[in-house]
């Protein structure tokens, strides 16, 4: 149907069914799955009747064989590219760790197709201040210019970071000065015909 689509993409553990629990205020709507044959479904989940979030597999979950993993990237890409109601991508980085070689090609491959993409900075809770700020500045900067806003820094210990996700998802799928069109479905009332 057509309710605007909020798309998330992380590597496995990355924390993304936490991030999405934690935007709703439910505890179990996203939960990853320990079996691996499990996370290779997208997920859609209709909110308030007014947009889909989507949640896509996991990429590089080490004990998924490599044949799986290569069914992957196809399935994300058929579902990123052929998709006129996808709003925007949030891509979650872990705090801890350099960004990877895989979040870098999916943001440049979704910057290249002109999809917005928000990075989410996940688990900052885990890092001293010094480090933090250390961390944040290495992604933003690795991130560069494929990402339309600064990364976000999220936790869900410290409920940080949902506000601002929230803010710039609302800003995609809400018409705005900025954005005139938003991704708004048409028709939805007063169909014609
Ligand atoms: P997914 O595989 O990307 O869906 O990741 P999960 O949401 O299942 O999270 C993976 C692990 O990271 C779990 O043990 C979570 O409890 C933990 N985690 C997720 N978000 C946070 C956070 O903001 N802070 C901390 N300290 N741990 C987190």
């Amino acid at each position: 149907d057509d309710w605007p689509q909020v798309a998330f993409a992380g590597r496995s553990n990355v924390g993304k069914s936490s991030l999405i629990n934690a935007l709703v205020r439910l505890k179990r709507l996203a939960h990853s799955s320990r079996t691996p044959g499990r996370t290779q479904r997208i997920n859609f989940f209709l909110i308030n009747e007014t947009l889909y979030f989507v949640d896509l597999p996991g990429y590089g979950y080490a004990k998924v064989p490599d044949e799986i993993q290569r069914q992957w990237r196809p399935m994300i890409e058929q579902y990123l590219l052929n998709n006129d109601r996808l709003a925007g991508v949030v891509v979650l980085m872990d705090a801890r760790r350099a960004p990877m070689d895989s979040d870098l090609q999916l943001i440049d491959f979704l910057s290249r197709h002109d999809i917005r993409v928000q990075v989410a900075i996940t688990k900052v809770d885990k890092l001293k201040r010094s480090e933090r700020a250390r961390q944040i500045k290495a992604i933003r900067e690795a991130v560069g210019s494929h990402a339309q806003g600064p990364p976000i820094p999220f936790s869900t210990i410290k409920h940080e970071g949902r506000e601002a996700v929230l803010s710039v998802i609302a800003d995609w799928i809400v018409p705005s000065a900025e954005n005139p069109v938003g991704t708004e479905p048409q028709n939805r009332e007063g169909e014609q015909g």
